[in-house]
């Protein structure tokens, strides 16, 4: 068992220093996971995040900031669109419905960034690009109405999954109760005839296939029996672009997500409600977590910013020039699933 465990620990290591699995290591600060601090300071806050969209709305033409709604806290929230023509294919790029998830948001504004240069150039000709950037700020502020004295990072805020009501709101798209799930139903979800999305998620830092092999993510379509083929088939063709982007990186391992049917969660709800072919993607590790099995050190920021960077631009990339439709969708057969490494306190 031993032996076991200093393979993982080397495994991790190659994989830009994975948090040890160690269960004592809850509320350690800067020696949290024995090698390192998880500082929160070095993401963006929400009024950074919302000075950076106005920024570049001033410098990019073709970007047009929109307020969608407010948080329970009152917070406004974001949406970034891109629509030069109705006619082209859309979709839709949603990040932080879960406020600890961070390290999607920081990747979606690095693509935003990249949409105004000449490396994106001509690509919006094509394809129409929404983004709902940290749907849920409340939590990514830590400015919520229970304690988050037990989570684990250290900086100047804590991070939850939960909006300011303690609500998860990716349990609610079907009720659709909270203010931030409405403002996104309302305004973005029920205006616009959105063809593809991704939402994306960040999972636990102890999740493999193989075995023991770390995943830096994991993937899925719809699983709900009530979603319709053709949007079934247009998530895969969707998954299968990711793929191929992620997986030949050196940094890049996917699983596939082991989710179920619940209507509930975005995945499977927005595919049977608008017809739209979506796609969950989970990058490793959280920001914050009162569970240290969850939490992944901020050396790995870079590739995991990078991987969404990657996703956001590889999946336009494809709508605009066509050649998702003609995607081979077989690796889906034999993605394995993925499970959760046993930690020491369970062995
Ligand atoms: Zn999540």
């Amino acid at each position: 068992m031993k032996k076991k465990l200093i393979t993982l620990a080397a495994a991790g290591a190659l994989l830009l220093s994975a948090a040890p699995l160690q269960a004592d290591a809850v509320g350690n600060g800067p020696n949290y996971g024995g090698n390192e601090t998880i500082n929160t300071s070095i993401l963006h806050t929400y009024s950074e995040l919302a000075s950076y969209l106005q920024k570049q709305e001033a410098k990019q033409q073709d970007l047009e900031l929109e307020v969608i709604g407010q948080s329970v806290k009152g917070r406004d929230l974001y949406l970034v669109k891109y629509m030069k023509n109705p006619e082209n294919p859309t979709i839709l790029f949603l990040t932080q419905q879960h406020g600890n998830e961070q390290l999607t948001t920081e990747g979606a504004l690095e693509f935003i960034k990249h949409l105004g240069t000449g490396k994106m150039k001509g690509v919006t000709d094509n394809v129409n690009i929404l983004i709902v950037p940290m749907l849920n700020p409340d939590g990514a502020m830590g400015d919520v109405d229970f304690s988050l004295d037990d989570y684990v990072a250290s900086g100047d805020r804590h991070l939850t999954r939960y909006n300011a009501l303690g609500v998860d709101l990716n349990r609610d798209h079907v009720t659709k109760i909270q203010p931030e799930t409405q403002a996104l139903h309302s305004n973005v979800m029920q205006k616009y005839d959105i063809d593809y999305m991704i939402d994306l998620h960040h999972q636990g830092a102890d999740r493999v296939i193989n075995g023991d092999e770390l995943v830096s993510g994991s993937i899925l379509y719809p699983t709900t029996p009530n979603v319709d083929q053709e949007v079934l088939a247009g998530s895969k063709k969707l998954g299968a672009v990711v793929y191929d982007a992620i997986n030949p990186k050196g940094w890049g391992t996917l699983g596939k997500y082991p989710g179920g049917s619940a209507e509930t969660i975005s995945r499977n709800g927005i595919a049977v409600e608008y017809g739209i072919s979506t796609l969950l993607f989970e990058m490793r590790g959280m920001s914050d977590h009162n569970d240290p099995n969850r939490v992944l050190g901020q050396k790995s920021n870079g590739y995991l910013i990078k991987q969404t960077i990657t996703t956001l631009e590889s999946t336009v990339k494809a709508i605009a020039d066509g050649s998702i439709d003609s995607k081979d969708t077989s690796f889906w057969d034999t993605l394995p699933e993925q499970t959760t490494l046993p930690s020491e306190e369970d062995e």
